[in-house]
């Protein structure tokens, strides 16, 4: 099974994702995270990345679905992958289809965790204070940086959900329901 989990920047992809990973035995994959870590070990694509993940902005097509690619051919995927923060543009989201139907793969669901913008800010913004507070912020944590990825969400991303659910695909939870309502929600879609 390969499930898109999709949802503007502070939705909870993330929490939902390692659940549905750890509970249906797949693997995990946020592109956020792999950028993360390659800024850490500074990597090339680290140091390309980092830059233009603080500003907020999207990491180019090109180059994030070429690390996909590779991660998804990688022992550990064959039960399949949740794919958190991928595709977030409409090219992503082709390169995906393609390169999947390549691998004789295809999306089984793709899952939109719906939220509410204003109480989306201050949940995001109560993370990153959470953060700073236990010293492990992200530096692209900061309000205004915040502003740019949604509003790069709703320019890049939110085409995503028409495509997919042209496709037949799409299925939607109610995001501001309590983590564990969202996992029941999801689980009831999973079957
Ligand atoms: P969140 O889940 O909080 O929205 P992520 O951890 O998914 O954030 O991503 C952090 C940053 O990494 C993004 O703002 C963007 O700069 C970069 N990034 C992650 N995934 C992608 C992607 N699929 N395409 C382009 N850039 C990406």
């Amino acid at each position: 099974m390969n499930i898109v989990l999709f949802g503007a920047p502070g939705a909870g992809k993330g929490a939902q994702a390692e659940r549905i990973a750890s509970v249906y035995g797949m693997v995990h994959l946020s592109t956020g995270e792999m950028l993360r870590s390659a800024i850490s070990l500074g990597s090339d694509l680290g140091v390309k990345a980092e830059e233009i993940i603080n500003r907020g902005e999207l990491i180019s097509d090109d180059i994030i679905v070429k690390i996909v690619d590779a991660r998804i051919d990688e022992d550990d995927c064959v039960k399949g992958v949740i794919l958190d923060g991928f595709p977030r543009t409409v090219a992503q989201a082709e390169a995906l289809d393609e390169m999947l139907a390549g691998k004789g793969l295809s999306l089984d669901h793709v899952i939109e965790i719906e939220v509410d913008e204003p109480a989306l800010f201050a949940r995001i913004e109560n993370r990153a204070s959470e953060r700073r507070r236990t010293g492990t912020t992200r530096s692209d944590d900061s309000a205004e940086i915040l502003r740019r990825r949604l509003a790069v969400y709703h320019e890049n991303s939110a085409p995503l959900l028409p495509y997919y659910r042209a496709k037949g695909l799409l299925r939607s939870v109610d995001g501001m329901a309590s983590i564990n309502g969202v996992a029941a929600q999801i689980d009831n879609l999973l079957g």
